[in-house]
């Protein structure tokens, strides 16, 4: 269903509290390529982009293109990036990705959503997270565990599966800020709106915020 003109208004209020409180937000994950980034992507699930930028910086030097990942032996890989966790299916995935690279895109990381979508290993927010910062096309907004958190928390989406948050989100806010909105939002929720204890009194949406789902202290 479209968003109604009063609950676009509510959105540009958040859009608007957010850009004054994270005016500087960016990705955070170190990368100088787009196949950096998308490797340093798949690491990042259930690791702190930290950890990752602390991994990727050898093996950054170790591989340069797809072909070498997808040349390496797996148990090879797997070491090299076990302090990430869930090792085994990120080799996996970073493996099979690059060699289809290789193999079918002249191992070059293409520039659509369609084509990244059937990458081995690559979802729809990692497709988003590469062309937002990799290639400065917004496609949809990113939705992570602190978007989707936020977002039902502010009243912006009643969904828990991220798709159809996003879909929610991309009907609310307009299309030039979807990159950075998902940027302030996950700043915004390792900051203040926490997953547990939010810090509703140091917010600076506090009094906008319905604080849908969370349990007053
Ligand atoms: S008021 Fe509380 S629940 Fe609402 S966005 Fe701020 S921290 Fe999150």
């Amino acid at each position: 269903m479209a968003a109604t003109a009063e609950e676009r208004r509510y959105a540009a209020k958040v859009s608007r509290r957010l850009q004054r409180a994270y005016p500087e937000a960016a990705c955070s994950l170190d990368y100088r390529t787009p196949l950096e980034l998308l490797v340093a992507t798949v690491l990042s699930a259930q690791c702190t982009d930290e950890r990752v930028n602390l991994v990727t910086r050898e093996l950054f030097v170790k591989y340069h293109g797809p072909d070498d990942y997808a040349r390496v032996e797996l148990p090879e890989l797997e070491n090299d990036i076990r302090s990430t966790g869930f090792f085994r299916n990120k080799a996996k995935s970073i493996k099979e990705c690059c060699r289809t690279l290789a193999e079918s895109h002249g191992s070059r990381v293409p520039e659509s959503i369609e084509e990244l979508v059937e990458l081995p290993g690559i979802g729809r927010k990692t497709a988003n997270v590469i062309l937002g910062n990799a290639f400065g096309v917004a496609s949809g907004v990113v939705v992570d565990t602190h978007v989707g958190r936020i977002s039902r928390r502010l009243g912006l989406s009643a969904q828990k599966n991220p798709g159809k948050v996003e879909e929610d989100l991309m009907g609310l806010f307009p299309k030039k800020e979807w990159i950075v909105l998902s940027h302030r939002m996950i700043g915004h929720g390792r900051l203040v709106c926490t997953a547990r204890s939010p810090k509703c009194d140091d917010c600076p949406l506090a009094d906008i915020c319905p604080r849908i789902g969370v349990e007053s202290s």
